[in-house]
């Protein structure tokens, strides 16, 4: 594809709620449902996007806990620097010529925004519950970019969420979850994702099948799945597992070190986070939540209830002053 298309294709899509200056932004917000309800639901707790600034382009990890104090997520404004590519030599580059990839993480830096107001992980319950939750909020951004690919409705979505997400899916697991959804319903499957990434982030090497099949109605709360559906239901559960080691390994580890952890990571999380997860109201609510943000975006009663929780504590400040 030349890079003038790939511009053009972006620049015709306008969006409200897009961001102009990032490649394929708007496009996604108005084609794609997941993309567009995070987008929503970000914006509804008063998050608004800037140009990356320095620091975070040299490492995003240091910045987390700025970009969720102050909700002001970083871009980066891909599609102007292309456009300057292209302006050089007009309709001489093909896509492919470009030496480096550009993109932009705002999507999932969004969907660590929303985790964290429902999840709010602080190291005064203890290292242990600091971990999980932390890592609940992590699994939750890399669950939500696997869904959102899923929802690509059309060829340039697939091309622009190459910009707009750490990765993508394949084919054939988009085809299994849209199944899937049809027949057991968008909070289902995504659930299944969920605690994918979940398993993934607590270094499970894999769950086999028989084990996640004795799992299946704990993840799904009840929901019975029958029996023909079962094999589908995990092979898109085997999503998360290719979820990079490096990061498994190297950046939770480093990420949890960095917030004041002192615990070896290994440690850490060797416990039954789904005896955990299933004894605790207040976490099983947390993913409730997070399934409904993903299906309902800025209409789901946790937005909506973490609307006025900000808005309380925003008068509040006000009236102290
Ligand atoms: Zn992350």
């Amino acid at each position: 594809m030349k890079l003038y298309d790939l511009i053009l294709s972006s620049t015709t899509c306008n969006h409200p709620d897009g961001i102009p200056d990032v490649l394929g932004d708007a496009v996604l917000v108005a084609e794609n449902n997941i993309y567009r309800n995070i987008r929503q639901s970000v914006k509804r707790l008063g998050a608004s996007f800037v140009p990356a600034w320095s620091e975070y382009q040299m490492s995003p990890l240091l910045q987390i806990d700025r970009i969720i104090k102050d909700k002001k997520i970083p871009y980066i404004p891909t599609l102007n620097i292309l456009k300057q590519i292209e302006a050089v030599r007009p309709h001489l580059f093909l896509v492919e010529e470009i030496p480096s990839t550009t993109k932009s993480f705002h999507f999932h830096e969004s969907c660590h925004v929303l985790a964290h107001d429902m999840v709010n992980p602080t190291l005064a319950n203890g290292e242990r519950d600091f971990a999980l939750k932390s890592l609940l909020c992590e699994s939750f951004a890399n669950a939500t970019e696997s869904f959102a690919t899923i929802f690509d409705s059309t060829s340039r979505c697939t091309t622009f969420s190459e910009y707009n997400f750490y990765f993508t899916t394949s084919a054939r697991h988009k085809k299994n979850a849209t199944e899937l959804i049809h027949e057991l319903g968008m909070n289902s499957v995504f659930r299944i994702i969920l605690y994918s990434y979940i398993y993934a982030n607590f270094l499970y090497k894999m769950v086999s099948y028989g084990d996640f099949k004795k799992n299946l109605p704990r993840i799904l709360r009840g929901t019975t799945v029958p029996k023909k559906l079962q094999k589908k239901c995990y092979q898109i559960f085997l999503d998360g597992f290719a979820l990079n080691k490096g990061f498994r390994l190297k950046t939770n580890p480093f990420f949890l070190r960095l917030a004041g952890v002192d615990q070896d990571f290994f440690k850490l999380v060797d416990f039954n986070f789904q005896n955990k997860i299933d004894r605790s109201s207040d976490l099983l609510q947390i993913i409730d939540d997070m399934c409904d943000i993903v299906e309902f975006g800025p209409n789901a009663k946790v937005v909506i209830d973490l609307e006025k929780k900000t808005a309380l504590r925003k008068a509040k400040k006000i009236r102290l002053k």
